[in-house]
Protein backbone atom coordinates (compact mmCIF):
# COMPACT_ATOMS: atom_id res chain seq x y z
CA UNK A 1 0.00 0.00 0.00
CA UNK A 2 2.91 2.07 0.96
CA UNK A 3 5.53 2.81 -2.00
CA UNK A 4 8.79 2.05 -0.04
CA UNK A 5 10.66 3.85 -2.57
CA UNK A 6 8.53 7.18 -2.58
CA UNK A 7 8.81 6.60 1.01
CA UNK A 8 12.30 7.01 1.14
CA UNK A 9 12.90 9.67 -1.23
CA UNK A 10 10.21 11.78 0.74
CA UNK A 11 12.23 11.43 3.75
CA UNK A 12 15.46 12.26 2.39
CA UNK A 13 13.71 15.16 0.96
CA UNK A 14 12.36 16.02 4.50
CA UNK A 15 16.04 15.19 6.56
CA UNK A 16 17.37 17.53 3.79
CA UNK A 17 14.73 20.84 4.33
CA UNK A 18 15.25 19.61 8.36
CA UNK A 19 18.72 20.34 7.68
CA UNK A 20 18.43 23.29 6.16
CA UNK A 21 16.57 25.15 8.71
CA UNK A 22 18.12 24.40 11.68
CA UNK A 23 21.60 24.97 11.12
CA UNK A 24 22.51 26.20 14.82
CA UNK A 25 21.03 22.85 16.19
CA UNK A 26 23.76 21.06 13.91
CA UNK A 27 26.14 23.17 15.14
CA UNK A 28 25.71 22.37 18.45
CA UNK A 29 25.28 18.47 17.60
CA UNK A 30 28.46 18.75 16.07
CA UNK A 31 30.53 20.17 18.39
CA UNK A 32 29.38 18.29 21.56
CA UNK A 33 32.48 16.19 22.18
CA UNK A 34 32.05 16.13 25.61
CA UNK A 35 28.83 13.85 25.89
CA UNK A 36 28.02 10.60 25.62
CA UNK A 37 26.27 9.95 22.56
CA UNK A 38 26.58 13.97 21.78
CA UNK A 39 23.50 14.66 23.88
CA UNK A 40 22.59 14.80 27.25
CA UNK A 41 20.93 11.76 27.41
CA UNK A 42 21.65 8.92 24.76
CA UNK A 43 17.57 8.86 23.75
CA UNK A 44 17.41 12.12 22.86
CA UNK A 45 19.35 10.58 19.56
CA UNK A 46 16.13 8.61 19.13
CA UNK A 47 15.06 11.57 16.70
CA UNK A 48 13.91 11.13 12.87
CA UNK A 49 15.78 14.02 11.56
CA UNK A 50 19.34 12.63 12.34
CA UNK A 51 20.16 15.47 14.93
CA UNK A 52 17.91 17.15 17.49
CA UNK A 53 16.76 20.15 18.10
CA UNK A 54 18.31 22.47 20.54
CA UNK A 55 15.62 24.42 22.48
CA UNK A 56 15.89 28.07 23.28
CA UNK A 57 12.65 28.51 25.31
CA UNK A 58 9.33 26.90 26.05
CA UNK A 59 5.72 28.14 27.73
CA UNK A 60 2.68 26.40 27.69
CA UNK A 61 2.38 24.30 24.61
CA UNK A 62 4.91 26.31 22.86
CA UNK A 63 8.68 25.39 21.78
CA UNK A 64 11.04 27.73 20.02
CA UNK A 65 14.31 26.05 18.78
CA UNK A 66 17.50 27.60 18.76
CA UNK A 67 16.99 28.52 15.42
CA UNK A 68 14.00 30.74 15.97
CA UNK A 69 11.30 28.25 14.79
CA UNK A 70 8.30 28.02 17.13
CA UNK A 71 6.47 24.62 17.09
CA UNK A 72 3.28 23.65 18.73
CA UNK A 73 4.69 21.19 20.85
CA UNK A 74 2.34 17.20 21.17
CA UNK A 75 5.09 15.42 22.60
CA UNK A 76 5.14 17.57 25.81
CA UNK A 77 7.97 15.99 26.95
CA UNK A 78 6.83 12.62 27.21
CA UNK A 79 4.33 13.82 29.31
CA UNK A 80 6.91 15.38 32.01
CA UNK A 81 5.11 18.74 30.72
CA UNK A 82 1.58 17.13 30.33
CA UNK A 83 1.14 20.77 32.48
CA UNK A 84 2.27 22.37 29.61
CA UNK A 85 5.57 23.82 29.66
CA UNK A 86 6.22 26.05 33.10
CA UNK A 87 2.81 26.50 34.06
CA UNK A 88 2.50 29.45 36.24
CA UNK A 89 1.38 28.59 39.66
CA UNK A 90 4.29 26.12 39.62
CA UNK A 91 6.82 28.84 38.57
CA UNK A 92 5.67 30.77 40.85
CA UNK A 93 5.85 28.35 44.19
CA UNK A 94 9.19 27.19 42.91
CA UNK A 95 10.19 30.92 42.89
CA UNK A 96 8.85 31.49 46.25
CA UNK A 97 10.77 28.07 47.32
CA UNK A 98 13.99 28.94 45.68
CA UNK A 99 14.22 32.70 46.12
CA UNK A 100 11.89 33.87 49.46
CA UNK A 101 12.06 30.94 51.82
CA UNK A 102 15.22 28.90 50.78
CA UNK A 103 15.81 25.77 51.31
CA UNK A 104 16.21 23.69 48.09
CA UNK A 105 16.94 20.17 49.94
CA UNK A 106 17.62 19.86 53.83
CA UNK A 107 17.09 16.47 54.51
CA UNK A 108 13.82 18.00 56.38
CA UNK A 109 9.83 17.43 55.78
CA UNK A 110 7.78 20.96 54.68
CA UNK A 111 4.45 21.08 55.12
CA UNK A 112 3.54 20.70 51.34
CA UNK A 113 4.07 17.32 51.58
CA UNK A 114 1.15 16.21 53.33
CA UNK A 115 -0.79 18.62 50.85
CA UNK A 116 0.53 16.46 48.54
CA UNK A 117 -0.01 13.17 50.18
CA UNK A 118 -3.96 14.03 51.02
CA UNK A 119 -4.56 15.24 46.94
CA UNK A 120 -2.88 11.73 45.69
CA UNK A 121 -5.08 9.92 47.73
CA UNK A 122 -8.26 12.16 47.05
CA UNK A 123 -7.32 11.43 43.46
CA UNK A 124 -6.03 7.97 43.55
CA UNK A 125 -7.37 6.26 46.94
CA UNK A 126 -4.13 5.09 48.01
CA UNK A 127 -4.09 6.22 51.65
CA UNK A 128 -0.01 6.50 52.55
CA UNK A 129 2.38 8.25 50.23
CA UNK A 130 6.00 8.01 49.60
CA UNK A 131 7.80 10.65 47.16
CA UNK A 132 10.87 10.04 44.80
CA UNK A 133 12.67 11.98 42.05
CA UNK A 134 11.48 9.81 39.13
CA UNK A 135 8.64 6.86 38.60
CA UNK A 136 11.87 4.93 37.81
CA UNK A 137 12.93 5.07 41.61
CA UNK A 138 9.24 5.11 42.54
CA UNK A 139 8.37 1.83 40.74
CA UNK A 140 11.87 0.33 42.43
CA UNK A 141 11.21 1.52 45.57
CA UNK A 142 7.77 -0.27 45.75
CA UNK A 143 9.40 -3.38 44.23
CA UNK A 144 11.48 -3.73 46.76
CA UNK A 145 9.02 -3.24 49.13
CA UNK A 146 6.27 -5.61 47.90
CA UNK A 147 9.31 -8.20 47.67
CA UNK A 148 10.12 -7.62 51.40
CA UNK A 149 6.75 -7.67 52.37
CA UNK A 150 5.06 -10.74 50.12
CA UNK A 151 8.51 -12.81 51.35
CA UNK A 152 8.48 -13.70 47.00
CA UNK A 153 11.18 -13.42 44.41
CA UNK A 154 9.83 -12.38 41.28
CA UNK A 155 7.87 -9.22 39.73
CA UNK A 156 4.95 -9.93 36.64
CA UNK A 157 5.39 -7.19 34.13
CA UNK A 158 3.19 -7.35 30.31
CA UNK A 159 5.65 -7.43 26.97
CA UNK A 160 6.66 -4.23 25.86
CA UNK A 161 5.87 -2.64 28.92
CA UNK A 162 7.96 0.11 30.15
CA UNK A 163 8.15 0.85 33.54
CA UNK A 164 11.49 3.16 33.35
CA UNK A 165 15.20 1.78 33.59
CA UNK A 166 13.66 -1.16 35.86
CA UNK A 167 15.71 -4.05 35.69
CA UNK A 168 12.77 -6.25 36.70
CA UNK A 169 10.75 -5.17 33.74
CA UNK A 170 13.24 -5.61 30.56
CA UNK A 171 11.33 -8.97 30.19
CA UNK A 172 9.00 -10.35 26.86
CA UNK A 173 7.49 -12.99 25.41
CA UNK A 174 9.72 -15.58 23.52
CA UNK A 175 8.34 -17.77 20.95
CA UNK A 176 7.55 -20.48 23.52
CA UNK A 177 5.33 -18.91 25.39
CA UNK A 178 7.91 -17.82 28.32
CA UNK A 179 10.11 -15.38 29.20
CA UNK A 180 12.77 -13.84 27.55
CA UNK A 181 15.14 -10.91 28.52
CA UNK A 182 14.39 -7.86 26.03
CA UNK A 183 16.30 -7.63 23.44
CA UNK A 184 19.27 -4.42 23.79
CA UNK A 185 18.75 -4.70 27.16
CA UNK A 186 21.99 -3.26 28.80
CA UNK A 187 24.27 -4.87 31.18
CA UNK A 188 21.37 -6.77 33.02
CA UNK A 189 22.56 -8.01 36.77
CA UNK A 190 20.83 -11.51 35.89
CA UNK A 191 19.24 -13.13 33.87
CA UNK A 192 15.68 -10.98 33.87
CA UNK A 193 13.76 -14.37 34.11
CA UNK A 194 15.40 -15.14 37.93
CA UNK A 195 13.62 -11.49 38.59
CA UNK A 196 10.54 -11.48 36.27
CA UNK A 197 7.85 -13.39 35.10
CA UNK A 198 5.78 -11.92 32.47
CA UNK A 199 2.33 -11.94 30.08
CA UNK A 200 1.07 -10.22 27.40
CA UNK A 201 -1.69 -7.64 28.10
CA UNK A 202 -5.48 -8.35 27.49
CA UNK A 203 -4.26 -12.51 28.41
CA UNK A 204 -6.18 -13.16 31.60
CA UNK A 205 -4.88 -16.90 30.74
CA UNK A 206 -1.42 -16.25 30.65
CA UNK A 207 -1.46 -14.29 33.51
CA UNK A 208 -2.94 -17.14 35.46
CA UNK A 209 -0.38 -19.62 34.03
CA UNK A 210 2.66 -17.63 35.36
CA UNK A 211 0.87 -16.73 38.57
CA UNK A 212 0.17 -20.50 39.76
CA UNK A 213 4.32 -20.69 39.92
CA UNK A 214 3.60 -18.71 43.07
CA UNK A 215 6.69 -17.12 43.02
CA UNK A 216 5.16 -13.70 42.07
CA UNK A 217 5.46 -10.62 44.45
CA UNK A 218 3.48 -8.24 42.39
CA UNK A 219 2.31 -7.80 39.25
CA UNK A 220 3.37 -4.25 38.01
CA UNK A 221 1.20 -2.76 35.40
CA UNK A 222 -0.07 -0.03 33.11
CA UNK A 223 -3.50 -0.26 32.74
CA UNK A 224 -3.25 0.54 29.26
CA UNK A 225 -0.14 0.35 27.74
CA UNK A 226 0.95 3.51 26.59
CA UNK A 227 4.67 2.75 25.36
CA UNK A 228 4.60 0.48 22.70
CA UNK A 229 1.36 2.62 21.24
CA UNK A 230 -1.58 2.90 23.38
CA UNK A 231 -3.28 -0.18 24.08
CA UNK A 232 -6.32 -0.03 25.68
CA UNK A 233 -8.19 -3.15 27.92
CA UNK A 234 -10.20 -5.18 26.31
CA UNK A 235 -13.61 -5.34 28.66
CA UNK A 236 -13.44 -7.30 32.04
CA UNK A 237 -9.50 -7.83 31.24
CA UNK A 238 -9.05 -5.17 34.46
CA UNK A 239 -11.18 -6.55 36.53
CA UNK A 240 -9.79 -10.02 36.11
CA UNK A 241 -6.27 -9.12 36.38
CA UNK A 242 -7.25 -7.81 39.97
CA UNK A 243 -9.10 -11.39 40.44
CA UNK A 244 -6.52 -13.59 39.59
CA UNK A 245 -3.52 -11.28 41.40
CA UNK A 246 -5.95 -11.68 44.74
CA UNK A 247 -6.40 -15.14 44.54
CA UNK A 248 -2.85 -16.14 44.06
CA UNK A 249 -2.11 -13.78 46.53
CA UNK A 250 0.29 -11.44 44.33
CA UNK A 251 -0.07 -7.86 45.12
CA UNK A 252 -0.97 -4.98 42.00
CA UNK A 253 1.05 -2.26 41.04
CA UNK A 254 -0.12 0.53 39.07
CA UNK A 255 2.10 2.48 37.25
CA UNK A 256 0.02 5.64 36.46
CA UNK A 257 3.15 7.17 35.10
CA UNK A 258 1.63 8.24 31.56
CA UNK A 259 -2.19 6.46 32.41
CA UNK A 260 -2.53 9.85 34.34
CA UNK A 261 -3.56 11.47 31.28
CA UNK A 262 -7.16 9.68 31.74
CA UNK A 263 -8.37 11.99 33.94
CA UNK A 264 -7.63 13.96 37.64
CA UNK A 265 -7.04 10.51 39.12
CA UNK A 266 -5.58 8.20 36.22
CA UNK A 267 -7.85 5.14 35.20
CA UNK A 268 -7.57 3.99 38.79
CA UNK A 269 -10.36 6.50 39.02
CA UNK A 270 -12.00 6.37 35.85
CA UNK A 271 -12.08 2.57 36.04
CA UNK A 272 -12.75 1.79 39.71
CA UNK A 273 -9.21 0.11 40.12
CA UNK A 274 -8.29 -1.17 43.17
CA UNK A 275 -4.27 -1.18 43.37
CA UNK A 276 -2.19 -1.94 46.01
CA UNK A 277 0.14 -0.17 45.27
CA UNK A 278 0.20 2.74 42.87
CA UNK A 279 2.97 4.50 40.87
CA UNK A 280 2.88 7.97 39.40
CA UNK A 281 6.07 10.71 38.13
CA UNK A 282 6.52 13.26 35.86
CA UNK A 283 3.97 15.46 34.82
CA UNK A 284 2.78 16.27 38.64
CA UNK A 285 5.37 18.08 39.14
CA UNK A 286 4.88 20.26 36.17
CA UNK A 287 7.90 19.00 34.56
CA UNK A 288 10.48 19.35 38.44
CA UNK A 289 11.91 15.79 39.06
CA UNK A 290 9.39 14.23 41.02
CA UNK A 291 7.94 10.89 41.70
CA UNK A 292 5.41 8.66 44.43
CA UNK A 293 4.14 6.15 45.15
CA UNK A 294 1.43 5.19 47.50
CA UNK A 295 0.33 2.30 49.63
CA UNK A 296 -2.92 1.06 50.75
CA UNK A 297 -3.81 1.06 54.21
CA UNK A 298 -3.08 -2.52 54.93
CA UNK A 299 -0.03 -2.64 53.17
CA UNK A 300 1.67 0.52 54.51
CA UNK A 301 0.74 -1.19 57.91
CA UNK A 302 2.27 -4.40 57.50
CA UNK A 303 5.16 -2.23 56.72
CA UNK A 304 5.91 -0.12 59.29
CA UNK A 305 5.02 -3.50 61.66
CA UNK A 306 7.83 -5.02 60.48
CA UNK A 307 11.07 -4.46 62.64
CA UNK A 308 13.39 -6.46 60.29
CA UNK A 309 13.07 -3.71 57.51
CA UNK A 310 15.33 -0.66 57.55
CA UNK A 311 12.78 1.81 56.29
CA UNK A 312 15.06 4.64 57.33
CA UNK A 313 18.87 4.30 56.76
CA UNK A 314 20.31 1.91 54.04
CA UNK A 315 17.66 -0.88 53.34
CA UNK A 316 17.48 0.28 50.08
CA UNK A 317 14.26 2.46 49.59
CA UNK A 318 14.92 5.99 49.35
CA UNK A 319 16.85 9.14 47.64
CA UNK A 320 18.65 11.95 49.62
CA UNK A 321 17.07 14.61 47.20
CA UNK A 322 13.47 12.65 47.09
CA UNK A 323 10.97 14.84 48.42
CA UNK A 324 12.68 17.75 48.66
CA UNK A 325 11.04 20.89 49.01
CA UNK A 326 10.93 22.52 45.28
CA UNK A 327 10.15 19.06 44.40
CA UNK A 328 6.96 18.99 46.87
CA UNK A 329 5.80 23.03 46.04
CA UNK A 330 6.07 22.26 42.51
CA UNK A 331 3.84 19.02 42.81
CA UNK A 332 1.81 20.91 45.28
CA UNK A 333 0.47 23.90 42.38
CA UNK A 334 0.82 21.67 39.51
CA UNK A 335 -2.06 19.73 41.27
CA UNK A 336 -3.85 22.16 42.73
CA UNK A 337 -4.20 24.65 40.02
CA UNK A 338 -2.98 23.41 37.02
CA UNK A 339 -4.02 19.50 36.44
CA UNK A 340 -7.27 20.17 37.98
CA UNK A 341 -10.69 18.78 37.28
CA UNK A 342 -11.50 21.83 34.70
CA UNK A 343 -8.42 21.08 33.17
CA UNK A 344 -8.79 17.91 32.07
CA UNK A 345 -12.25 18.27 30.96
CA UNK A 346 -10.10 20.55 28.20
CA UNK A 347 -7.47 18.54 27.89
CA UNK A 348 -10.09 15.23 26.84
CA UNK A 349 -11.95 16.95 24.26
CA UNK A 350 -8.92 18.56 22.69
CA UNK A 351 -7.43 15.33 22.63
CA UNK A 352 -10.81 14.16 21.39
CA UNK A 353 -10.92 16.50 18.81
CA UNK A 354 -7.49 15.39 17.60
CA UNK A 355 -8.55 11.56 17.23
CA UNK A 356 -11.57 12.36 14.77
CA UNK A 357 -9.82 14.08 12.66
CA UNK A 358 -6.84 11.80 12.60
CA UNK A 359 -9.37 8.82 11.86
CA UNK A 360 -11.23 11.00 9.34
CA UNK A 361 -7.37 11.33 7.60
CA UNK A 362 -6.98 7.54 7.82
CA UNK A 363 -10.48 6.86 6.28
CA UNK A 364 -10.06 8.96 3.40
CA UNK A 365 -6.60 7.95 2.30
CA UNK A 366 -8.20 4.01 3.42
CA UNK A 367 -4.80 3.41 5.13
CA UNK A 368 -4.73 0.14 7.42
CA UNK A 369 -4.33 2.17 10.81
CA UNK A 370 -6.01 2.81 13.99
CA UNK A 371 -6.05 5.43 16.49
CA UNK A 372 -6.48 4.63 20.01
CA UNK A 373 -7.09 7.65 23.06
CA UNK A 374 -6.48 7.74 26.53
CA UNK A 375 -8.24 10.83 27.81
CA UNK A 376 -5.69 13.53 27.13
CA UNK A 377 -3.55 11.39 25.36
CA UNK A 378 -4.02 9.83 21.79
CA UNK A 379 -1.67 7.90 19.38
CA UNK A 380 -2.15 6.20 15.85
CA UNK A 381 -0.50 2.78 15.03
CA UNK A 382 0.12 1.28 11.18
CA UNK A 383 -2.31 -1.73 12.12
CA UNK A 384 -5.82 -2.21 12.32
CA UNK A 385 -7.85 -3.47 14.16
CA UNK A 386 -5.88 -1.72 17.01
CA UNK A 387 -2.84 -3.47 18.34
CA UNK A 388 -4.06 -6.03 21.46
CA UNK A 389 -0.69 -6.42 23.00
CA UNK A 390 2.71 -5.05 23.40
CA UNK A 391 3.73 -7.76 21.37
CA UNK A 392 1.30 -7.17 18.00
CA UNK A 393 1.87 -3.53 18.69
CA UNK A 394 5.80 -3.87 18.73
CA UNK A 395 5.04 -5.88 14.84
CA UNK A 396 3.12 -2.80 13.54
CA UNK A 397 6.42 -0.59 14.32
CA UNK A 398 7.10 0.83 10.85
CA UNK A 399 10.43 2.98 11.61
CA UNK A 400 10.41 4.57 7.79
CA UNK A 401 7.42 5.24 8.19
CA UNK A 402 7.50 7.16 11.55
CA UNK A 403 10.18 9.14 10.75
CA UNK A 404 8.64 10.49 7.38
CA UNK A 405 5.36 11.60 9.59
CA UNK A 406 7.75 13.07 12.48
CA UNK A 407 10.34 15.17 10.08
CA UNK A 408 7.27 16.61 8.19
CA UNK A 409 5.73 17.55 11.03
CA UNK A 410 8.55 19.15 12.69
CA UNK A 411 9.65 20.99 9.34
CA UNK A 412 6.35 22.58 9.89
CA UNK A 413 6.21 23.43 12.74
CA UNK A 414 4.44 20.48 14.99
CA UNK A 415 5.92 18.30 17.46
CA UNK A 416 4.91 14.63 17.96
CA UNK A 417 6.58 12.31 21.02
CA UNK A 418 9.98 11.27 19.21
CA UNK A 419 9.38 7.37 20.34
CA UNK A 420 5.74 6.85 18.57
CA UNK A 421 3.21 8.72 17.22
CA UNK A 422 1.56 9.70 20.60
CA UNK A 423 -0.08 13.60 21.01
CA UNK A 424 -0.72 14.76 24.46
CA UNK A 425 -3.10 17.78 24.73
CA UNK A 426 -1.62 20.02 27.74
CA UNK A 427 -4.32 22.67 29.62
CA UNK A 428 -3.17 25.23 26.90
CA UNK A 429 -3.49 23.17 24.04
CA UNK A 430 -6.80 24.81 21.86
CA UNK A 431 -8.54 23.19 18.73
CA UNK A 432 -6.90 25.90 16.46
CA UNK A 433 -3.42 23.98 17.18
CA UNK A 434 -5.26 20.36 16.58
CA UNK A 435 -6.31 21.87 13.34
CA UNK A 436 -3.28 23.16 12.25
CA UNK A 437 -1.73 19.71 13.02
CA UNK A 438 -4.75 17.83 10.85
CA UNK A 439 -3.52 20.00 7.72
CA UNK A 440 0.22 19.40 7.99
CA UNK A 441 -0.68 15.87 8.61
CA UNK A 442 -3.05 15.53 5.55
CA UNK A 443 -0.51 17.30 3.62
CA UNK A 444 1.95 14.52 4.70
CA UNK A 445 0.06 11.83 3.79
CA UNK A 446 -1.37 13.13 0.32
CA UNK A 447 2.89 13.65 -0.87
CA UNK A 448 3.38 10.30 0.22
CA UNK A 449 0.59 8.24 -1.51
CA UNK A 450 -0.73 10.77 -4.95
N1 LIG B 1 6.56 4.47 34.16
C1 LIG B 1 6.02 4.72 32.96
C2 LIG B 1 4.68 4.14 32.63
C3 LIG B 1 6.69 5.51 32.02
O1 LIG B 1 6.15 5.74 30.84
C4 LIG B 1 7.95 6.04 32.38
C5 LIG B 1 8.75 6.90 31.43
N2 LIG B 1 8.32 7.02 30.15
C6 LIG B 1 8.46 5.75 33.64
C7 LIG B 1 7.75 4.97 34.50
C8 LIG B 1 9.80 6.27 34.07
O2 LIG B 1 9.74 7.62 34.31
P1 LIG B 1 11.12 8.40 34.61
O3 LIG B 1 11.84 8.40 33.30
O4 LIG B 1 10.68 9.74 35.05
O5 LIG B 1 11.84 7.65 35.64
Amino acid sequence: MIDRDRLAALLERERATYAGLHPISARHYAEATHLFGRVPMTWMNKNAAGFPLYVDRARGNRVWDVDGHEYVDFALGDTGAMAGHSPQPTLDAVAHRMSVLGGLTTMLPTPDAEWVGAELTRRFGLSRWSFALTATDANRWAIRLVRALTGRPKILVNAYCYHGSVDESLIVVGPDGEGMMRPGNVGAPVDVTETSRVAEFNDLDGLERQLAHGDVAAVLMEPALTNIGIVLPEDGYLAGVREITRRHGTLLIIDETHTFSAGPGGATALWGLEPDVLVIGKAIGGGVPCGAYGLSEELAASAEGRTDLDLVDMGGVGGTLAGNPVSVAAMRATLEHVLTDDAFAHMVATASAFTAGVEAAIDRHGLPWSVSQLGARTEYRFASPAPRNGTESAAAADEDLEDYLHVFLVNRGILLTPFHNMALMAPTTTLDDVERHHEVFEEALTDLLG
